[in-house]
């Protein structure tokens, strides 16, 4: 007899067609001699519309308040299921984030989950029961109910498998695990039958919207055992692994990318120490994150610096930018919304220098032109133009024979 705890994301409780079948699901696992926790999203799309009643009273509402709002969408979800359960005999009992006492900062949509206090569900489940608990939500140390951010029914899962010691955290969703690649761009892409920890964080980081990274950094610290698979259909899904050489490791394991890039060049700048902290200390100071940098000497006494930011925060990096180029007397501004990363990811890849060459030839044969490129022992980034995203994602799944088991792949060089 094992303790899971099981997640369904928005599109598997989106409707109540799709909350009895969850329910049929929770209690086949019950039947087995099994003890569940089961975690919800809201159903797919509250949480927008939640978000857009606000945006029209006030963009600018407190959110504080618009934390208590948000949060509702999982209250609706918890209640109906645990409805359905009991409906078809299967006692349960549903549970919001407050009631749980999961104990979170007070950084309203985005806040951290500081503990959980085990006893409320361990109770309800040494009475037999079911225990449904709301994600994505905590409260602070005010009492106020706060927020995990976008995504975060996942990391209130991972966190409340790893509270309660759970066998393992299964995430269902409406994918049937975690591909090679995102098979909308490429329908060969193939699920991974595991994938390691490293490269899982690297997947959800580079742009792979399967878990939410909060999750996946948090099962990695308390080495949770995840899975992901389907509320769909039946299979095995994707189990993250930790630790232990794979047998088999391929080069590469997948393909991530991300189109919400834009990239800032600073011109002729003093080359000299202190000049890079000068450019980005306005930047961090106003909370943008910076990803890649790149920094050119010209050998005259100054440098070219250039580094990548998410879209949605490039007017605000470009203006901070230009005030200081003025100050330090850079000759200009270049900024270049229209970029893309694109990412092979692989545990294997750290001691093969053959899969950089591969990668760039790959690229170079299809006229894709790599404007920056950055990497690590697991990885190898590059931007390149968004118009080039899908050729540059089908054509290294081409050149790596991502579409074959690991055993059938080529050594790459
Ligand atoms: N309902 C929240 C969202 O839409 C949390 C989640 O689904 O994980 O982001
Ligand atoms: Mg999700």
């Amino acid at each position: 007899m094992a303790l899971y705890v099981q997640k369904y994301g928005g599109t598997s409780v989106g409707s109540l067609e799709r909350i009895a079948a969850v329910a049929e699901r929770v209690k086949l696992t019950r039947a087995q001699g099994h003890d569940v926790v089961v975690v919800v999203s809201a159903m797919s799309g509250e949480t927008n519309r939640l978000l857009g009643m606000a945006q029209q009273l006030d963009p600018d509402a407190t959110r504080r308040e618009v934390d208590v709002l948000i949060s509702t969408g999982e209250q609706v979800t918890i209640a109906l299921l645990a409805i359905a359960l009991n409906q078809c005999g299967c006692p349960a009992v549903s549970m919001t984030g407050d009631q749980v006492r999961i104990h979170t900062d007070s950084a309203h949509g985005k806040a951290r989950i500081t503990h959980i206090d085990t006893e409320p569900v361990r109770a309800q489940l040494a009475a037999g029961k079911v225990v449904v608990i709301a994600g994505f939500q905590g409260r602070d140390e005010h009492n106020a109910i706060t927020t995990l951010g976008r995504g975060g029914s996942d990391t209130t899962a991972v966190a409340v498998a790893a509270a309660i010691g759970a066998d393992e955290c299964q995430i269902f969703t409406d994918v049937d695990g975690v591909y090679t690649t995102d098979p909308r761009i490429e329908p060969k892409a193939r699920r991974l039958s595991t994938i390691t920890f490293e490269e899982m964080l690297e997947m959800a980081s580079l742009g792979a919207k399967v878990l939410q990274i909060r999750s996946v950094e948090f099962a990695g610290k308390y080495r949770v055992p995840l899975r992901v698979l389907s509320s769909f259909a039946d299979g095995e899904g994707t189990l993250i692994t930790y630790g232990g050489e794979r047998m088999e490791a391929p080069l590469v394991s997948g393909i991530a990318f991300n189109r919400n890039e834009a990239s800032l060049t600073i011109l002729g700048v003093p080359d000299r120490p202190t000049v890079a902290a000068q450019i980005l200390g306005p930047i961090s100071d106003a909370n943008i994150d910076v990803d890649m940098i790149v920094q050119n000497t010209l050998g005259d006494g100054s440098a070219d610096f250039t580094f990548t930011v998410n879209r949605d925060d490039f007017r605000r990096a470009r203006a901070l930018l230009e005030s200081t180029a003025t100050e330090l007397g850079a000759s200009c501004v270049q900024g270049n919304e229209s970029i893309a990363k694109v990412s092979i990811v692989g545990v294997g890849m750290w001691n093969h220098p053959g899969v950089a060459r591969t990668m760039f030839r790959v690229l170079g044969e299809h006229g894709i032109n790599m404007q920056l490129i950055s990497t690590s022992e697991i990885k190898i980034s590059v931007v390149v133009d968004e118009k080039y995203l899908e050729l540059a994602v089908r054509s290294l799944h081409d050149a790596f024979a991502l579409d074959r088991e690991p055993q059938e792949q080529p050594m790459g060089g």
